[in-house]
């Protein structure tokens, strides 16, 4: 009996199995599902997207001119932390 490399994780399985003993995907198939991908991409947005909004927020204070509108109290709650200049 030979012995395939599974392509998903480099497992040896038996020639002809449908699932891999080790991760249990198929070992014919080819990389990982499509889907983890997205996932991954979708998680890493997630995760990030507050952290760029603040910190695009935060510019946008830094480089607000010095205008003669008065600003409403509530701006942002990244604003609210920065004293007046
Ligand atoms: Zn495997």
């Amino acid at each position: 009996m030979a012995l395939k490399p599974c392509k998903v994780c480099g497992t040896l399985n038996a020639e002809g199995v449908d699932t891999c003993l080790s991760c249990g995907h198929d070992p014919e198939a080819s990389k990982r599902p499509a889907i983890f991908r997205y996932v991954a991409i979708a998680v890493a947005v997630s995760l990030t997207m507050p952290i760029v909004l603040g910190l695009f927020n935060w510019i946008l204070w830094q480089l607000k001119p010095k205008s003669p509108q008065p600003q409403p109290s509530r701006v942002s709650w990244v604003a609210n932390e920065i004293p007046d200049r």
